[in-house]
């Protein structure tokens, strides 16, 4: 099984990931949902963080088309194929 994670003290909520995913992995959600979050001060020098966090929703789901892993502002996606491979999200 394919698992998706996002690390929230990255996530600027730039919903690339949800914008591109074609089977609706991720879900946009207000930030006061992730409590524990804090800003990732090297991630908020690049860019602004918005009002929302990317929330993995159906990791399960997931199809590898790698897309959202080209878009990550934060570069805070972490996908676990079915072989155990890791794949981290680098912003191009
Ligand atoms: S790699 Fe998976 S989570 Fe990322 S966009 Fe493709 S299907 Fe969605
Ligand atoms: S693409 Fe990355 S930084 Fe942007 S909302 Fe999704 S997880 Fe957060």
């Amino acid at each position: 099984m394919v698992t998706v994670e996002v690390q929230h003290n990255k996530c600027t909520g730039c919903q690339h990931c949800r914008d591109v995913c074609p089977v609706t992995v991720f879900e946009m959600q207000p930030r006061e949902k992730f409590p524990d979050a804090v800003d990732d001060p090297a991630v908020a020098a690049k860019f602004q963080f918005r009002v929302e966090k990317s929330a993995v929703i159906a990791g399960p789901d997931c199809i590898m088309c790698e897309a959202c892993l080209a878009e990550c502002e934060g570069e805070c996606i972490t996908i676990v194929d079915d072989e155990g491979k890791v794949h981290q999200s680098t912003y191009k």
